[in-house]
C-alpha cells in the first residue's frame, strides 16, 4: 500500500527506531510513547486491521506473536508484565490502518481503558 504510513516504515521510506525484526514482522518504538516501554509490532505485509486476518491467513498472528515474545524479553518486561493492545476500527480508536500490536509496559498500567 503506497500511501500507508507503516508500509512506508517497512520500506525504509520513513524512519523508525527498529528494535526487532523477523522475515515477516517488524517492531519499532511508538513515536508518542504511552508507557516507559511502548513498541509497535506489525506484519510487513499490509493488513488494515485485525478484521483482515481470517482462518486462511492466521499465520500472520503466529508470526506477530513470535516477534512480540522477542520484544518483551529484550525490553525486560516479560516478568514484570505488560499489555498487548490491538486497537481496531472506529470504536477501538485505531488511527493507523495497518495492523499493529501495541506492547506497553515498564509501569503498572491502569484498567479499565477509557
Ligand atoms: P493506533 O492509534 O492504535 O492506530 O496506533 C497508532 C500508533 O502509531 C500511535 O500510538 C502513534 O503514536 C503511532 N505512530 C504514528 N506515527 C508513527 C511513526 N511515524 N513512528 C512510530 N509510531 C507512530
Ligand atoms: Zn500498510
Amino acid at each position: 500500500m503506497s500511501d500507508c504510513l507503516f508500509c512506508k516504515i517497512v520500506a525504509g521510506e520513513i524512519p523508525a527506531t527498529v528494535v526487532a525484526e523477523s522475515d515477516s514482522s517488524l517492531a519499532f518504538y511508538d513515536i508518542a510513547p504511552q508507557a516507559p516501554v511502548h513498541v509497535l509490532v506489525i506484519p510487513k505485509e499490509h493488513f488494515a486491521s485485525v478484521n483482515d486476518v481470517t482462518d486462511a491467513n492466521e499465520y500472520v498472528f503466529d508470526n506477530l506473536m513470535s516477534l512480540v515474545r522477542t520484544v518483551v524479553v529484550d525490553e525486560g518486561i516479560k516478568d514484570s508484565g505488560y499489555r498487548l493492545v490491538f486497537n481496531t476500527g472506529e470504536h477501538g480508536q485505531q488511527t493507523v490502518p495497518h495492523l499493529h500490536a501495541h506492547v506497553l509496559g515498564g509501569r503498572k498500567l491502569t484498567w479499565p481503558p477509557g
